[in-house]
């Protein structure tokens, strides 16, 4: 398994690779990217390279993921604890979003302990007004440079799409193996 450093490297080369071809392509006239797609891209692959890696899920332990959080670090032990390495956390589809749906959790509660001891507290009332809901324009580069990120990660790591099926299935043929044996003790 390749450690948080090569992982990092190998993230931001292909990252270098993807921007040469990016901006070759646009030189040919063949794809035309906007600044915001282009940065929207680029911050949720360096999110999802450096701050929200699969390897999280190490984070009862010292690992580089984590160390990148600094003194927030913290907020991942519990993550480290619920998935085991390798598990749910390293698959295709729903592992970087447990990552994401476990932050927004922790800002969830963080607001709710912010509304009990300041009660007055609520979102600015000019919020929905002022900034207009991200468009897709934002949105797609965003979901495609985080999971871009994940997938590389979980390349290096040797890891295949359908991780997350094939663990389901051993699962089920574990629960089937030991409904027979119960069966048989009967
Ligand atoms: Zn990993």
């Amino acid at each position: 398994m390749p450690s948080g450093r090569v992982h990092n490297i190998i993230n931001t080369a292909t990252y270098g690779l993807i921007a040469a071809a990016t901006l070759w392509a646009q030189s040919q006239q063949l794809v035309v990217l906007t600044l915001p797609q282009a940065a929207s891209f680029s911050v949720a692959y360096a999110v999802g390279t450096f701050l929200l890696s699969p390897d999280l899920d190490l984070a009862e332990g010292r690992v580089d993921s984590k160390r990148r959080w600094g003194l927030l670090g913290f907020i991942w032990v519990p993550y480290g604890r619920m998935f085991s390495h390798r598990g749910l956390s390293h698959t295709w589809l729903l592992g970087p979003l447990t990552r994401l749906v476990y932050l927004g959790l922790i800002a969830l509660l963080l607001y709710s302990a912010l509304l009990l001891v300041w009660p007055k507290l609520h979102w600015p009332a000019s919020w929905p007004a002022t900034t207009s809901s991200p468009s897709l324009e934002v949105l797609l580069p965003l979901a495609l440079g985080y999971y871009v990120s994940q997938w590389l990660h979980l390349i290096a790591d040797g890891i295949r799409p359908d991780h997350g099926m094939r663990r389901s299935q051993q699962k089920f043929r574990k629960l089937r193996g030991g409904a027979r044996r119960l069966g048989k003790g009967r």
